[in-house]
């Protein structure tokens, strides 16, 4: 068994082993994950973050591939998260492909791995926060999260990545329903994958129509073809300009942090909350047949002024 300190001296050092032992043991919500994010952490802040979400069927996994390769050829450090919609319909297919792809990627010194998001309400486990701090500290360059493209993910997705790319492609409807369905305020670089087949000129002109200044930044809207990269010059070129407008403003960081800060408060609040139910199951009025005992809510305002209690009992200790 590999200790604490020799996994963070790894991760530090770029130690493969050692970086997947870290993801491990953050993967298993095991405790030492604490502190091997506390000692990581004075170490992180180097990598940029990109998000990359999206319907299914997009090409999302092949632009990644496609992107990662470039970076990597580049010269830049890349590591991509790929977070698993855990659907027992396609999850082997998806295994496989993924399987296949981390062999490919390998070869180029790229490092990726797949996180499960369940029990997060389809959200980002999280897990995949702090393997992000992981591959940071590693000395990557990028890291590439690819989410599921639906509801709560893609909200997480905006507090931890730098920089949120919305990939669509032509002629499914997919424009119009992600204008719809609110894509337009994640998105920092919209694509339109698939610029081979027909459509792609409506849809870029749909999503051109709809992109608006956000805080001093107009998203970018990019077409590629992730079969043969077409467009990836100028898709790399906006992630680049991208970038530099984080760098310039620093809010991103900020952001991520109260959110992270925001997180581990609910986190410490749960636990304080078990705690209270766990000393409260055999009162009176935890026991009382439904209906004679008051509200739910009724009585947790009641309980709150114990919850605090106990958090200070806590604190003194
Ligand atoms: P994901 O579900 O969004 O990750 O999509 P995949 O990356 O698995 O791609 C779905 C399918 O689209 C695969 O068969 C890809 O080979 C194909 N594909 C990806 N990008 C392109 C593209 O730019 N043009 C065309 N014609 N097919 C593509």
């Amino acid at each position: 068994m590999m200790d604490t300190d020799s996994i963070v001296k790894g991760i530090l050092s770029r130690d493969m082993r050692s970086i997947s032992r870290a993801i491990s043991i953050i993967e298993e919500g095991n405790s030492r994950s604490y502190d091997i994010i506390r000692s990581i952490y004075q170490k992180t802040g180097h990598s940029h973050i990109i998000g990359i979400t999206g319907p299914p069927g997009v090409g999302k996994s092949t632009m990644i591939g496609m992107l990662s390769r470039m970076l990597a050829k580049q010269g830049k450090k890349v590591a991509i998260i790929a977070v698993d919609a855990s659907s027992p319909f396609s999850g082997g297919a998806i295994l496989g492909n993924r399987i296949r792809m981390q062999n490919v990627l390998s070869e180029y010194g790229i490092f990726m791995r797949s996180v499960s998001s369940r029990g997060s309400n389809g959200g980002l486990s999280l897990a995949t926060w702090d393997i992000a701090k992981v591959l940071d500290a590693a000395g990557n360059d990028f890291v590439i999260i690819e989410t599921v493209g639906a509801g709560q993910s893609d909200i997480d997705i905006v507090y931890l990545a730098d920089t949120v790319i919305v990939t669509l492609a032509p002629g499914l409807g997919d424009s119009i329903q992600a204008i719809k369905s609110g894509m337009m305020e994640i998105g920092d670089i919209f694509v339109i994958n698939k610029i081979d087949r027909d459509g792609s000129y409506l849809a870029i002109k749909d999503i051109l129509d709809n992109v608006y200044n956000r805080d001093g930044w107009l998203p970018a809207v990019v077409g590629t073809d992730s079969l043969t990269g077409e467009g990836y010059e100028k898709l790399l070129e906006s992630i680049f300009d991208h970038q530099r407008y984080n760098e310039s403003s620093g809010r991103k960081k900020i952001i991520r942090y109260r959110e992270e800060v925001r997180m581990a408060l609910m986190h410490e609040m749960e636990i304080h909350v078990d705690q209270i139910m766990n000393s409260l199951i055999r009162s009176e009025e935890m026991n009382l047949p439904y209906g004679e005992d008051s509200d739910p809510e009724t009585t947790a305002k009641k309980l709150l002024p114990l919850a605090y209690k106990s958090i200070l009992q806590n604190e003194s200790r």
